[in-house]
C-alpha cells in the first residue's frame, strides 16, 4: 500500500465532507486511479466523515481486491467506480455521495437542467441525466450508468439512490459535486416559483467563454 496515496484519498473524503454536498450520515465513497496501473484506491470506510487512511484499499480495475479490508456494504458499489476508470482513460477519481438535494431529483428520477450560471461553467451544460435503477453496484446498475452517461459531462443521479461524478482530478470532481448539490437545491427552491428556468444553449457556452476568458488571466493584483 502507497501510504501517500491512501492518506492522498482519506484527505479527498475530508474535503468532499468539507463542500457540503454531502448527507447527514456521510455516506458515500471516493477512489482515484493509481498512475500507471490498473489499479485504484478506494473508502472502504462507513462514512467520508473522519474517514482513515487506514481503511482505505487497493482494488483492481477488475474489481479484485489486492490489499486492505472491504466490508459488504463498500465492496458493494466497488463496480461503479471500476467502470468509470475502464470506461474513461482520462478519469482520475470517483466520487459517490448521497448529496441530499441531488439525490432528491434522484428519487424522483428527475434530471437537473442547466438553470445555475456554474453548470454551464463546469462542464454540466447539458445538465445531469437519471440512470435507471438497479441494485446499487449490480451489472444491471453498472450498464444502467453507462447507458446513461453523456459524453463530456462528469456526473450522473442513480435512481432511487445517489449521485456519481467521475472527473479528471480530484478538485474538479470535488467541484463538479458541489454544483450539482448547487443546482438541485435551487431547483427545488424554485419549484414553489414556478419551477426553475434553465439558461438558453447559446447563452451557456457564452457563461462557459467568459469564465475561460478570466481563467486565462489568473488573478488580477493591484
Ligand atoms: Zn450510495
Amino acid at each position: 500500500m502507497d501510504k501517500d496515496l491512501a492518506q492522498q484519498v482519506a484527505d479527498i473524503a475530508h474535503r468532499v465532507v468539507a463542500s457540503g454536498a454531502i448527507s447527514a450520515n456521510g455516506h458515500g465513497n471516493v477512489s482515484v486511479r493509481v498512475p500507471g496501473a490498473a489499479e485504484m484506491y478506494f473508502t472502504a470506510g462507513p462514512s467520508l466523515r473522519d474517514h482513515p487512511a487506514s481503511a482505505v484499499v487497493r482494488v483492481g480495475l477488475d474489481g479484485t481486491l489486492l490489499e486492505g479490508d472491504l466490508p459488504p456494504i463498500q465492496g458493494a458499489v466497488v463496480a461503479m467506480h471500476t467502470a468509470m476508470y475502464a470506461d474513461s482513460p482520462d478519469v482520475g477519481c470517483v466520487l459517490h455521495t448521497h448529496s441530499p438535494y441531488a439525490t432528491a431529483y434522484a428519487v424522483a428520477r428527475r434530471g437537473i437542467g442547466c438553470w445555475i450560471e456554474a453548470m454551464a461553467m463546469f462542464g454540466l451544460g447539458d445538465g445531469v441525466p437519471v440512470a435507471g435503477y438497479g441494485p446499487r453496484g449490480s451489472a444491471e446498475a453498472v450498464a444502467n450508468i453507462r447507458a446513461a452517461v453523456t459524453p463530456g459531462v462528469p456526473a450522473v443521479l442513480l435512481a432511487n439512490h445517489g449521485v456519481l461524478i467521475f472527473h479528471r482530478t480530484p478538485e474538479l470532481a470535488i467541484q463538479a459535486g458541489s454544483v450539482v448539490e448547487e443546482a438541485a437545491q435551487a431547483g427545488l427552491n424554485a419549484g414553489s416559483l414556478g419551477g426553475p428556468v434553465e439558461i438558453a444553449p447559446e447563452l451557456r457556452a457564452a457563461a462557459l467563454q467568459r469564465a475561460m476568458a478570466f481563467g486565462s488571466r489568473g488573478t488580477v493584483h493591484a
